[in-house]
């Protein structure tokens, strides 16, 4: 069982909403949060994702020279590094038994070099992009293990991971089950915001895979009885049922 589920933000950016909705015109600016999520099972603590890299540091321009140049503005400070976020709750990088890259975009896989020989789990179809050369080199950095699995995974009793491809071809949503309480759906990126989840596409690499990870993932959460928390979202933060995993 999952004792603890901790949310922790590391930072965010401010997007083009027509990156993420291709219904949106270019113009409109929304400030998106970014996060990471500390899971205590009983036998293991995971991290599932780790955040920008530190390039992105005070560093809106990261994306400068790029076909994303003025769409994507990285807002992050020294304090958002996963290694600060960990180190406010008393942790090393080391002291996590895994972590969980769900895709290696710089808002996901940025913090991966802090995390020198420990495990990290990620989708066979992610792992080959990457030695392909088709992800930011921060977010395939040497030093870590990199555990490459296919299809969806038992992590512990209580996490499990789930291939839904589509934003990338190796993404990967989690489903947690805290004890004692309904299960939570991690979407990360295969549902950016309420709105995707209520309809609206998103725009992805791969829409057609995108929408069947979409679907699967509304009936897990609706023969789970799950509630979902979403890559991205704007407001539900906010919101007091998900406050507490903040703390
Ligand atoms: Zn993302």
């Amino acid at each position: 069982m999952i004792r603890r589920l901790r949310m922790l933000k590391a930072g965010g950016c401010v997007v083009d909403a027509s990156v993420l909705m291709p219904r949106r015109p270019r113009g409109q600016k929304i400030r998106l949060p970014i996060w990471m999520y500390l899971i205590e099972a009983a036998d293991g603590l995971f991290l599932v994702d780790t955040g920008m890299p530190r390039s992105c540091v005070a560093n809106p321009d990261y994306f400068k020279g790029t076909e994303d140049e003025g769409l994507i503005l990285p807002e992050m400070t020294a304090d958002d590094h996963v290694t600060a976020v960990l180190g406010r709750l008393g942790l090393r990088p080391q002291d996590v038994d895994a972590v969980v890259a769900t895709h290696l975009h710089f808002d996901h896989g940025g913090g991966l070099a802090a995390f020198a020989d420990v495990p990290v789990l990620l989708q066979e179809e992610e792992h080959a992009l990457a030695r392909r050369g088709e992800v930011w080199p921060e977010c395939f950095p040497e030093g870590p293990v990199y555990r490459p699995y296919a299809g969806d995974r038992e992590l512990a009793p209580g996490l499990r991971l789930l291939h839904t491809p589509g934003h990338t071809p190796g993404h990967t949503s989690v489903l947690v089950e805290p004890a004692g309480e309904a299960p939570i759906l991690l979407t990360i990126d295969a549902v950016y915001t309420r709105e995707n989840w209520e309809g609206e596409p998103g725009a992805f690499s791969e829409p057609e895979r995108a929408e069947r990870s979409v679907a699967r993932l509304r009936e897990l959460a609706q023969s789970a009885g799950a509630r979902v928390f979403f890559g991205h979202d704007t407001e539900q933060a906010a919101l007091p049922e998900w406050r507490r995993y903040q703390a």
